[in-house]
């Protein structure tokens, strides 16, 4: 997971007058969209910030503004995703189930071909769940994580490299090309995932493979729960995401032909009637999750 973004260090006074801006525009319940520019209005409130939602119909992005400090973001990261090295203290948001990453890569596999000795870059490894599974699948695995704490743990524990930022893998290793790149929800967390997107495709190979994977503001949890839904009221996610504005994200971060990827994940949790109705859920685009797979075509120039 993130705590902000590589650029954010340098975006305080950005965004403090992303703030002025939004007393200005929130007294009248409109704000301009970071994404397209166009008029968005307020969609729900939440007790650290307000979720607007973007009018134009080919973009509907919902973003947090204000977006939450830096200082704010590690302290809440701290308590709330890594409260210690150990593993000794509760996790509020803890980590995707093993065998849900598990049946993802082996579905990846079925569908791409074999993943073995295959680079990959998982960022935002977090603890490093991912990299432990793609380990154990036989791929190469890299991590980059920001939160020293993650870090360290990821570290130790897989034995991989992992790195504090994109700028700092490319220092260590000045060729890096990685064959997949994996953000498991994690775009979420980016403060500009556009701009990020664009560094990433760097990092990729021609021909090489995006995955990535967020909540889906469409599905029918955030329509009942509204902003008591867990993915709303998380504050470390600045944005929040449907099948169109994450197609239009990936679109300006340089991924011309996002593909929704739609794997046949079974929950260790779901009893039988749980499990027929996500699949249900899944066909009528209205569960929890997205995952999409982007190509980098091999005749692309970087
Ligand atoms: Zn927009």
């Amino acid at each position: 997971m993130f705590v902000g973004s590589p650029q954010s260090g340098s975006n305080t006074t950005l965004r403090m007058s992303e703030r002025e801006f939004h007393r200005e525009h929130g007294r009248i319940g409109t704000m301009i969209c970071p994404l397209c520019r166009g008029k968005a209005v307020r969609h729900l409130p939440l007790p650290h910030t307000t979720i607007w939602r973007c009018r134009a119909s080919h973009c509907g992005l919902e973003f947090a503004s204000p977006q939450v400090s830096d200082d704010e973001l590690r302290r809440i990261y701290t308590a709330t995703y890594y409260p210690s090295i150990d593993n000794s203290r509760p996790v509020k948001y803890g980590a995707t189930p093993d065998s849900v990453l598990r049946q993802v890569l082996l579905q990846l596999e079925a569908s791409l071909g074999s993943l073995k000795g295959l680079r990959l870059l998982d960022y935002g490894c977090g603890r490093g769940p991912l990299s432990r599974i793609a380990l154990e699948l036989g791929l190469v695995p890299v991590g980059m994580e920001p939160d020293p704490v993650a870090r360290s743990i990821s570290k130790a524990s897989l034995g991989m490299p992992v790195y504090g930022s994109l700028e700092e893998l490319r220092s260590q290793d000045l060729l890096a090309q990685f064959d997949l790149v994996i953000l498991w929800n994690v775009i979420e967390h980016l403060r500009q995932p556009w701009s990020e997107l664009q560094e990433i495709r760097r990092f990729l190979r021609p021909g090489g493979r995006l995955l990535v994977s967020t909540m889906n503001t469409r599905c029918l949890r955030a329509r009942i729960e509204s902003q008591r839904w867990e993915s709303y009221s998380n504050p470390t996610h600045l944005y929040y995401f449907d099948s169109g504005s994450l197609e239009r994200v990936l679109r300006c971060g340089g991924f011309h032909t996002p593909q929704e990827w739609k794997p046949k994940i079974r929950y260790p949790h779901h009893g039988a009637v749980r499990r027929c109705l996500y699949e249900l859920s899944t066909m009528f685009g209205v569960s929890d999750g997205l995952y999409y797979l982007c190509h980098l075509a091999s005749s692309t120039h970087l």
